[in-house]
């Protein structure tokens, strides 16, 4: 990269990042955008290994962060994939009560999905859910039909087309190392060159609270990397159709092991949600020092301990033990077999957690002088990404003069 100089700087080419590029080039013509991406192609860590569901918007708290711009997300990303040809299947969802236990929260994610608008939302009984999903053994279940699946790594692939069309320069192999300002001006430093811009938005992931440091933002929340494993399930075997989901536990904010139908056809089973030792940890022996060190030196990272250890180390143990994996996925579907089952893929989330110890539900999107921080954008980013992207466009153009 020779030096380049823009009005603003994104950091990350992840879904959210190239959707916030859209968004200001959309609204903003006139101005000169760059991303700039440590790798050498986009869309190579959360965004390129997710479960690949266009989440409806029925989890979320009404009101919340998630709740309004994963609805939004929905229509605009469904808008998107029909206009830019990428394809999507709106093949539905179960999410299925098995114990009696899981009746009442299962009301109220329906309540909860209802109220934030999710279309076509029924209860159902177990003969009706045995029509949709033959193989699930349950004794109610929530359908949601406009639950749908795609490839994000496709999607980014046609959010870059757009935005090399509208002259946003994507830049990769470039990693933010260094900020520093001077005359209203940021002077980034890259390992592809310098980087002048008047204004950063941060959408680095699993790097996003790295990455606020360096522009002299200590964030109040630390990123904590927990990696999502995947099974593949045989192509022949045939207990599954499409999405089937459990009552997730409302302590936690992963959705707990199911079953996911991919756009290219294999259904896979997953993913956990195992504390990684590394941010781009994608299998269980990568160690990353300098960030395992920075983990167990923060307080929030004990208090979270201290609150999770159990459900901590079932997760470790689960993820060691494809029996026990396989007991979970038998609690939904009680006739796969451990043969049906071979080990698929991972991603590794970037979950904010608190001083506390909390695991940061909502997205969360701060505004600084000269830069927009996204220190929280777990699942449903993906689904949400545009939303998010014209909410961060939104927020730019009131803090950065940008008119
Ligand atoms: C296992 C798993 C399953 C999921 N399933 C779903 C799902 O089914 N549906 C859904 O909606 N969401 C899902 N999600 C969540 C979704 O993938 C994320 O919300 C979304 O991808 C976040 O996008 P992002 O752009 O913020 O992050 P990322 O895709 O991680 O992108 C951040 C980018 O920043 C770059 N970067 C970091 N630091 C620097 C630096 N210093 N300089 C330059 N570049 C830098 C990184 O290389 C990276 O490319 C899932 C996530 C995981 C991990």
């Amino acid at each position: 990269m020779t030096d380049l100089s823009c009005d603003v700087v994104i950091v990350g080419a992840g879904i959210v990042g190239l959707a916030t590029g859209l968004a200001l080039s959309e609204r903003l013509p006139g101005r000169r955008f760059a991303i700039i991406e440590k790798e050498t192609a986009i869309a190579r860590h959360q965004t390129g290994h997710n479960s690949g569901v266009i989440h409806a918007g029925i989890y979320y708290r009404p009101g919340s962060r998630k709740a309004k711009l994963c609805v939004e997300g929905v229509r605009l990303l469904k808008t998107f994939c029909e206009e830019n040809a990428v394809p999507f299947e709106n093949c539905g969802k179960l999410i299925v009560a098995t114990t009696e236990a899981q009746l009442p929260p299962l009301q109220t994610l329906l309540e909860r999905g209802t109220a934030n608008g999710v279309p076509g939302l029924v209860a159902c009984g177990s003969e009706r859910l045995r029509e949709i999903e033959p193989h699930v053994r349950a004794l109610r279940a929530i359908h949601s039909p406009e639950t749908a699946i795609v490839d994000y790594g496709a999607v980014s692939q046609a959010m870059a087309r757009q935005l090399s069309a509208r002259g946003v320069q994507i830049v990769t192999s470039a990693r933010l190392l260094a900020a520093r300002e001077s005359n209203s001006e940021l002077h980034l430093t890259t390992t592809g060159g310098e980087v002048k811009a008047r204004w950063l938005v941060n959408c680095g992931g699993l790097h996003a609270d790295s990455v606020s440091r360096l522009l002299g933002v200590v964030p109040d929340v630390q990123i904590i990397p927990f990696r999502g494993e995947y099974y593949t399930l045989r192509r022949e075997q045939n207990v599954v159709r499409g999405l089937i989901y459990p009552v997730p536990d409302p302590e936690f904010p992963f959705l707990g092991v199911h079953f996911t139908k991919r756009i290219h056809g294999d259904i896979e089973a997953g993913p956990n949600a195992v504390l990684a030792f590394a941010r781009e940890g994608y299998r269980m022996p990568i160690v990353r020092w300098s960030e395992l060190l920075a983990m167990l030196a923060y307080r929030g990272f004990w208090s979270m301990v201290a609150r999770y250890w159990r459900t901590g180390i079932f997760e470790m143990y689960r993820s060691l033990s494809k029996s026990a994996f396989l007991r979970a996925l038998q609690t939904l579907v009680p006739d796969l077999r451990l043969e049906d089952m071979r080990p698929g893929g991972s991603g590794v989330r970037a979950q904010a957690v608190g001083r506390d110890g909390s695991l940061v539900d909502d997205f969360s999107i701060i505004a600084a002088a000269r830069a927009i921080h996204v220190l929280n954008a777990p699942s449903p980013g993906a689904t949400a990404s545009l939303a998010i992207g014209k909410h961060i466009a939104g927020l730019a153009i009131e803090n950065f003069e940008l008119k």
